[in-house]
């Protein structure tokens, strides 16, 4: 009922009616990828949030906020479906194949949540375009838009460092180091470690 509180206050604000929130919402959970993984838009997550979020809650369930409800309800627009398709496959990749790595707050905890991120920025293409570069950057893109604050952080390279990061067309040995340098991670064992947990992913551009 929550869901369907954010849903309603957010066709206020866009001024759009809309009747049909079950279909939709029932479409964007089938695209589910890999198979095996459950998707659900829950209120719980952020409550009531403008910005859309999702998040891997544990292996084989993603959680999606009300926000990411209210605008493929409300908004019959192209960007946004690829971008929430590019978000699932993001989420995804997660699941299955992040270095996982237990310390904590640290410069190589961060280079390893970073190279996570762009890893799964690129499986995200893989899975959600099948590769395609100019898909994953027009989603990565839209997603920036909500921020009115771009910066690194311990957990996520920014969005400008992201698009960065995409617009290479290459996830390999050479950008996991460019990461660790603009993470300020310098520990050679644990570079070699992630480079070698990593298949090399090649995006294209049709
Ligand atoms: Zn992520």
């Amino acid at each position: 009922m929550l869901l369907q509180a954010h849903i309603w206050r957010r066709s206020k604000f866009y001024k759009k009616h809309y009747k049909d929130v079950s279909s939709i919402l029932k479409n964007a959970k089938q695209l589910n990828f890999t198979q095996n993984t459950k998707i659900v838009f829950t209120w719980i997550l952020d409550g009531a949030s403008c910005i859309p979020n999702a998040m891997s809650v544990f292996p084989g369930l993603i959680a999606v906020n009300a926000e990411w409800a209210a605008r493929l309800v409300l908004l019959d627009d192209e960007v946004v479906k690829m971008a929430f398709r590019f978000t699932m496959g993001h989420e995804m990749t997660h699941q299955s194949g992040d270095y996982v790595f237990l310390e904590a707050f640290t410069k190589d905890r961060k280079f390893v949540n970073w190279v996570n991120e762009v890893h799964s920025d690129y499986g995200g293409a893989q899975l959600a375009f099948n590769g395609n570069i100019n898909n994953a950057i027009t989603s990565i893109r839209y997603k920036a838009k909500d921020f009115k604050v771009d910066q690194d952080s311990q957990t996520h390279p920014s969005w400008k460092h992201r698009e960065e990061y995409i617009k290479k067309g290459m996830f390999d040995d050479i950008l996991i180091k460019r990461i660790a340098y603009n993470a300020g991670c310098s520990n050679k064992a644990l570079i070699e470690k992630v480079c070698n947990h990593f298949a090399p992913i090649k995006l294209k551009e049709d």
